[in-house]
């Protein structure tokens, strides 16, 4: 079994402490040897999950009894008789013993042995009993897991949250005070999952396919969220070694809180705003807003995907009052409802897409359901009258969308006039550049909108033409690709030119080794997760103007992705140490 398993970075720093895994399925569960002396353990951890299983059986049919038929509530006797069936028990106990496996696997091995009898059967009904197995199977291991989880996660300990994916939803479950570490089988650094992970502050590495069937739940490990590492079992040197690191990490992080509260701006004087992005007004709330320009990036879809239908007009009101209180007085960008490719609202149908990224998502969805995007710009105009919040429309991908969504907007504004309910007749609409097409048709653009915002995470998916969710691929990810530098030119410069401010709200604006590039390819407004704000303003007080512009041309001029790589260790690096005055911090 290999110990020390290679992924992608996510989310930078260091975790020690038990591994648990969520999410598990039949399909994919934890593995490992059983000792001899551990063969009864597992006998007892089945009686247990046969009994748990039981009583959410007997409740559920109880509960069931009536709203449906006799004979349909039988099908929970048919599943009690196997759950309680004495062959059953002692083939998955036998299949321990024999083979000294855990009680999951056991499990696993027995349910698909007799799912090929049942399967292979002539009469459909017994062909049934395979489905109603393959059920009660999916119950044990869901039991056994989440007891086990249970043991890590309900009495207060540190744990590393481990599963295929790191989900948007997982955010909310988690409790945030003992996560100490990511690590997920699937994934990129841009995935979603990765996103919130690192702004949660979370160590995180993704794409260690096998992280599942290496390690068991309460097994130490080490997550080195700055070399997409995960040890197993760590020996005694590699844990001394590494809570050094977390010591120093502390020191560093000390250094970057210094200029929380100090003025955003070049040591020659250029003022660059740092805005943050949030995912919900729970952000908001363990914001210091004071130490930041405002809310360059509120992503309204998180706040829909955690419940179980679309938010009403009123509810959304309530919601984006609580975000411009929040803000206080700053602007707040509310990007409205970007769904749809990773993003799935469970209660909204979307069609099976081949190619979910460049499907049906964003603006586009939103203009085919119009009620879904008048409910919400109109709830976004009613609680403009509080203070400074600004439209912004994801996924654009045509002039004619913003057109289209002006026509609305001016219709809402319309409406709410007539009635004598307050807005801001000024809001802003403003336009997410993430689609490549969008970048040479700006000039038409430009007029019609207030301001533009570089989704440089999907920008930079499309023009690498690698998904930003397929670890296979996630090493060729990378925005500090010349080409995607030139891109980030132009659009600075078209801005600039129509008198229209350009912002950067993907990943690489919280990312400090882009800080003197992108101010000198001309960004004067950067929106990022709040943990990255401190860092990317000690970036930003190292560097001049001049030299950030000297920066970005070489930068431009250069052939390959790994000189401009080299251009960051050999100029930025070494003064950004400096400013450190600590150990040379390992560059991504
Ligand atoms: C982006 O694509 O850069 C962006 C900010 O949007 P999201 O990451 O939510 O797709
Ligand atoms: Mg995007």
């Amino acid at each position: 079994m290999a110990r020390k398993l290679k992924g992608t970075a996510a989310a930078r720093g260091v975790a020690i402490a038990p591994i648990v895994h969520f999410h598990t399925t039949l399909d994919h569960i934890p593995t490992w040897k059983v000792k001899d002396d551990g063969v009864p353990a597992e006998k007892a951890r089945l009686s247990g999950a046969i009994a748990e299983v039981t009583t959410n059986l007997t409740a559920l049919q109880q509960e069931l009894a009536g709203a449906l038929a006799k004979h349909d509530v039988r099908i929970y006797d048919a599943q009690l008789a196997i759950l309680h069936d004495a062959t059953f028990r002692r083939d998955v106990e036998q299949e321990v013993t024999q083979h000294r496996v855990n009680l999951e696997v056991a499990l696993q091995r027995v349910i698909a042995r007799y799912e090929g009898v049942f399967a292979a059967m002539e009469n459909p009904s017994m062909r049934e009993r395979a489905a109603d197995l393959r059920d009660i199977g999916r119950q044990l291991v869901g039991a056994l897991i989440a007891s086990e989880r249970q043991k890590y996660t309900a009495n207060g300990s540190d744990y590393l949250f481990a599963a295929d994916e790191f989900l948007p939803s997982d955010a909310g479950i988690l409790d945030r005070a003992h996560i100490r570490g990511i690590v997920t089988a699937h994934g990129g650094k841009y995935s979603h999952g990765a996103i919130l992970a690192r702004s949660l502050g979370i160590p995180c590495v993704v794409g260690i396919e096998q992280i599942m069937l290496e390690s068991a739940t309460g097994g130490m490990a080490i997550v080195d969220g700055d070399a997409g590492l995960v040890i197993l079992q760590p020996t005694p040197e590699e844990l001394a070694d590494y809570e050094r690191r977390l010591h120093e990490q502390r020191a560093i992080d000390r250094r970057i809180e210094e200029v929380r509260f100090q003025p955003s701006v070049t040591p020659d004087g250029t003022a660059v705003q740092l805005l943050a992005n949030a995912e919900g007004v729970r952000d908001l709330e363990s914001l210091e807003i004071e130490a930041c320009a405002g809310i360059g990036l509120f992503r309204t879809e998180f706040a829909f995907m955690e419940r179980r239908q679309f938010p009403t007009e009123d509810e959304q009101v309530a919601m984006y009052r609580r975000a411009m209180e929040g803000a206080r007085g700053r602007p707040v960008t509310f990007r409205t409802l970007d769904v749809g490719g990773d993003k799935p609202l469970g209660y909204f149908r979307m069609p099976e897409e081949r190619n979910p990224v460049l499907g049906w998502r964003g603006i586009r969805l939103c203009l085919d359901w119009p009620d879904i995007l008048y409910t919400q710009m109109r709830a976004i105009l009613r609680a403009s009258a509080l203070g400074h919040a600004r439209i912004l429309l994801p996924m654009v991908t045509t002039r004619s969308e913003v057109v289209r969504v002006r026509e609305v907007l001016d219709q809402l504004a319309a409406d709410l006039k007539a009635t004598g309910v307050p807005f801001d007749p000024e809001i802003e609409l403003g336009v997410m550049v993430e689609v490549p097409v969008l970048v040479p048709v700006l000039p038409d653009v430009l007029p019609i909108a207030d301001f533009v915002s570089v989704g440089t995470n999907d920008l930079v998916q499309y023009l690498l033409a690698i998904d930003r969710d397929n670890q296979r691929v996630a090493k060729m990810y990378d925005p500090f690709h010349p080409g995607v530098l030139r891109v980030l030119q132009q659009i600075a410069t078209m801005a600039a030119a129509a008198g229209k401010s350009a912002s950067i709200c993907g990943e690489i604006a919280g990312d400090h080794w882009f800080t003197p590039l992108l101010v000198g390819l001309g960004y004067r407004e950067l929106s990022m997760a709040p943990v990255f704000l401190p860092r990317v303003k000690l970036m930003l007080r190292s560097f001049t103007l001049v030299e950030c512009q000297d920066l970005a041309t070489r930068a431009l001029a250069m052939q390959s992705t790994s000189a401009v790589r080299r251009l960051v260790q050999d100029e930025i690096q070494p003064r950004w140490v400096r400013q450190l005055g600590a150990p040379a911090e390992t560059k991504r």
